[in-house]
């Protein structure tokens, strides 16, 4: 490998591009191995470069070059240089030139996914972040825009159906050659990452949306024939996007159709490719009997947002990759709106703040820490992480609880009038916002360029005799990876102070600042707020709704932290004091080196009360008392104690506690179960979802307690399901025993749904999770079933992938047998697929946080991994984890 490909790229480098492309023409003839693709590009030099008279220099890898012309007249050999990664053209006119060129790529042998390549017999792209260099030369960056026009010629009878960005323009045969073609044309210029082609046969499901100014926009989703019923809930989702947008923030589509294709074999979830979105099938193929809630709600949010991306993303896009997150930070926040906005918004906030702490709160404390916006980066597929999309989501949602809702939406009205059609930068975004509310915002922007979860240590102390309550709040900046000195950054901390009836009390500031919404500002290392004429002694409720991405500290005793889980008005923090409650038992147990005594004794059985309490309230809604059920995971336990974290220990305190609030509330949750069963066929909706979940989370607990009868109800509830929500819980739940009852049910679910891909994931990742002494056997056994394969990334997800990010006591096994899995698989499929490598060894970024026998297991295998032939990909990943020693 080529050294030089490794040296990071930076942000502070950055250079406008030396030509601008207006208008591309593209042909191309479709063939398995040897797809022709003649390209003619009108280029012309950018006002704005800095260099004079530059060469042109285009992208290319992996391409067979066959000629280059230049203003109509062929090169020769001479005239341009060519290597592996580009071709050079030393001199080009210095006003408007055509350049056209024809290249040859073969889709087949294309295992990177990234590029053109085919899945099962389609041809599909993937061109984020930089595939398009593997179609034809090109200036292969985000900041180079132009208008496409694509022409597709294949055999009518291997690819019936041709289709490309935009609308669509002529089509039809090419007599007596059984060949037929397509001419689309995007009239919107687009970078080269949103270019995307499709051929295949594949059956349509048609519909249609009338927009608000009244266009009709022909609607399709592409799919594998005999697929046609999975449709409609994705169909019905992209319905209900399209007209949320308008609505909520006045963005209507604007081509004349939105084309959706399904395919089995795709690096990530979804692309938001203009017109032509392709999908990742597990995020458009649902039915009740193949697909769970968990399906129908991730399918839901990921079609909103790709359409989404329309506005943000795609109609303004990013000047350089190192602001993704502008794209994908504030996608993620339209789409957590949309789905908080159509279900229920305490629920979703929940299950957003759980994702963040679960995956960007670990990556913000380890070794591949990274600002919101990278200052660095050697490989940007690295950078498609939780702290750009989850975090960055983060920062818009704290921007809109500063300037208020209508405010958030004058200043994203703004950002669109002035960079429409325009490739921008984070600056441009919360310029945009600090224009339209006239805000000084430049405390916030250390939000994009500061690494590292900001500690929020508070204090509240109440002087009875002058009735005031005061509270001090100190930011804590650790040091990350490349930043050691931070500065005070601006964040929102939204509260509220209980009196003893648990009601709010009225919030007034000493100075005489009334605070109707309960939201401080906090902008100091350390500052105080005094609040006046509060009565008694209150109960304080902070950082509400997770009003911002930092971790809270605060002394709370026992009895303040039952008062907040019965009485507070924030259901965010409702549920908070439960989790914390839980979490305070959970490591001390797990401190205590499997110490029993904080998750089975007096405080464990005051836990279970009041969960039974608040799950019983049949005025909350079901899938938020299904949260409340839920007990903090291993990976939640692991993170709060930090440092020497013995995950056997973590694991049996979770155990312990699981079976004693099972026990002790045995007969409310034996209610709650009965109460919440379905009646009536299926139905996807929230309502119906919440009361699945509920009963799921009941049920977790009773079998948690270990009495065979709760074992036979799991069974039970797995024989007599009638979709896949109730029959994965209950599979789930049991795969963890070594009871006839999990072979019984694993066997079944195997049997019946061995031809069905999407649902044979599951029964792969089910087993991959298990908490099992032989996880690391069973997981090495399934790598050799006739079913699995290396080459999907949906299997390799379902079983490697499961395994290493959610099963921490099987990876993380005594004997190091775990990480030997991972380094031994990771190198095999870094061979032809480095991206899905790559993530995978992403495993091992809490190393450090281990006990030292691990930690000593798991940096020899990193150190094993580092010395051998790695992909870029890998090699920023496993030289970074392994940090400097
Ligand atoms: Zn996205």
């Amino acid at each position: 490998m080529d050294q030089s490909l490794r040296r990071p790229k930076l942000l502070k480098d950055y250079a406008p591009p030396d030509y601008l492309i207006d208008e591309v023409e593209l042909d191309f003839a479709l063939d398995p191995n040897a797809t022709r693709v003649s390209s003619k590009l009108k280029l012309r030099p950018n006002p704005k470069a800095t260099n004079n008279r530059p060469p042109l220099i285009l992208d290319g890898e992996n391409l067979a070059l066959e000629s280059v012309t230049l203003d109509g007249k062929q090169l020769a050999a001479a005239d341009y240089r060519l290597d592996d990664k580009s071709l050079t053209v030393p001199t080009v006119p210095d006003r408007p030139f055509v350049l056209e060129t024809v290249t040859v790529c073969d889709p087949e042998a294309n295992t990177a996914l990234s590029g053109l390549y085919r899945s099962r017999a389609t041809y599909c792209t993937q061109c984020e972040p930089e595939g398009f260099r593997r179609i034809t030369y090109f200036l292969d960056r985000p900041d180079v825009l132009a208008v496409y026009t694509v022409r597709i010629e294949a055999p009518r009878q291997e690819a019936a159906v041709l289709l490309a960005n935009g609308n669509p323009v002529a089509a039809g045969d090419l007599p007596g050659t059984g060949r037929h073609f397509a001419v689309w044309h995007d009239p919107h210029p687009k970078p080269s990452y949103l270019f995307a082609l499709v051929g295949g046969n594949l059956a349509c499901v048609p519909d249609s949306f009338a927009t608000a100014s009244g266009r009709d926009v022909k609607l399709n989703i592409y799919v594998e024939p005999g697929k046609e019923d999975r449709c409609g809930w994705a169909m019905e989702s992209l319905k209900r996007a399209m007209r949320w947008d308008e609505q909520r923030f006045g963005r209507e589509y604007d081509l004349d159709v939105f084309n959706i294709v399904a395919v089995s074999d795709f690096n990530m979830g979804a692309m938001e490719n203009k017109g032509l979105n392709i999908f990742n099938d597990k995020l458009v193929l649902a039915r009740p009997d193949t697909a769970s809630d968990g399906d129908y709600g991730a399918i839901e949010g990921v079609i909103a947002h790709e359409y989404f991306h329309n506005w943000t993303g795609n109609r303004v896009t990013c000047r350089d990759w190192f602001q993704l997150c502008l794209k994908e930070g504030l996608t993620v926040f339209r789409d957590q709106e949309f789905t908080s906005d159509l279900r229920s918004g305490p629920v979703k906030r929940i299950l957003d703040v759980r994702m963040l702490r679960t995956h960007q709160f670990p990556e913000d404390a380890g070794p591949l820490a990274h600002p919101v916006r990278p200052a660095s980066y050697i490989e940007i597929n690295n950078f498609y992480t939780a702290t750009v999309y989850e975090k960055g989501a983060e920062l818009c949602r704290m921007l809109q609880t500063l300037l208020g809702r209508d405010g958030f939406r004058k200043g994203l009205d703004l950002y669109f009038e002035w960079n429409d059609g325009s490739a921008a930068t984070v600056e441009d975004f919360v310029g945009a916002m600090a224009d339209a509310s006239g805000r000084d915002l430049s405390q916030f922007m250390l939000w994009y360029n500061q690494s590292g979860t900001p500690e929020l240590a508070c204090s509240l102390d109440y002087d009875a005799r002058a009735k005031t309550a005061r509270l001090s709040v100190n930011q804590v900046l650790s040091p990350t990876p490349g930043q050691t000195k931070k500065e005070p950054m601006l964040i929102p901390l939204k509260l509220g102070l209980l009196g003893g009836n648990g009601d709010d009390l009225p919030l007034q500031l000493e100075g005489g600042t009334t605070l109707a919404d309960g939201l401080v500002e906090v902008t100091d290392r350390e500052q105080v707020f005094i609040f006046k004429d509060i009565p008694t002694a209150p109960t304080p409720s902070l950082l509400r709704d997770f009003s911002a991405p930092v971790r809270l500290t605060m002394t709370l005793d026992p009895d303040q932290i039952e008062f907040l889980m019965m009485h507070d008005k924030d259901p965010f923090n409702r549920w908070q004091a439960a989790q914390s409650y839980a979490t305070n038992l959970l490591t001390a147990a797990s401190r205590g080196g499997f110490d029993a005594g904080p998750v089975t004794g007096t405080e464990a059985t005051r836990l279970a009360q009041a969960l039974a309490t608040t799950a019983s309230e049949i005025s909350l809604a079901a899938a938020y008392r299904a949260e409340f059920l839920k007990l903090p995971n291993e990976s939640d336990i692991a993170r709060e104690l930090a440092s020497n974290v013995d995950p056997d220990a973590v694991r049996t305190a979770y155990e312990r506690l699981r079976a004693t609030v099972g026990r002790k509330i045995s007969g409310t949750l034996g209610e709650i179960y009965e109460d919440a069963a379905a009646t009536g066929p299926f139905s996807p909706d929230a309502e119906s979802a919440g009361k699945r979940a509920l009963r799921s989370a009941a049920l977790d607990l009773l079998v948690g307690s270990g009495e065979a009868e709760e074992i036979e109800r799991a069974l039970r509830h797995y024989r007599e399901a009638t979709n896949m929500t109730d029959a994965i819980a209950a599979l789930s739940i049991l795969s963890h025993l070594d009871r006839p009852a999990r072979d019984e049910a694993l066997a079944d679910f195997y049997a019946r749904w061995q031809d069905e891909p999407l649902v044979l994931d599951k029964w792969f990742a089910v087993q991959a999770r298990a908490t099992r002494p032989d996880s690391v056997e069973t997981v090495h056994g399934l790598l050799s079933h006739p079913k699995f394969s290396l080459k999907n990334p949906n299997r390799l997800r379902a079983l490697i992938g499961s395994f290493v990010h959610a099963n921490p006591t099987g990876f993380n096994r005594a004997d190091g047998a775990g990480y030997e899995l991972l380094a031994s698989s990771a190198l095999q499929i870094d061979r032809f697929n480095p991206h899905m490598a790559a993530r995978l060894l992403g495993a091992f970024e809490s190393w450090r946080t281990l006990e030292p026998k691990r930690q000593a297991l798991a940096k020899g295998a990193l150190r094993q991994l580092a010395s051998g032939e790695l992909s870029t990909d890998s090699y920023e990943i496993v030289t970074k984890t392994l940090g400097a020693d």
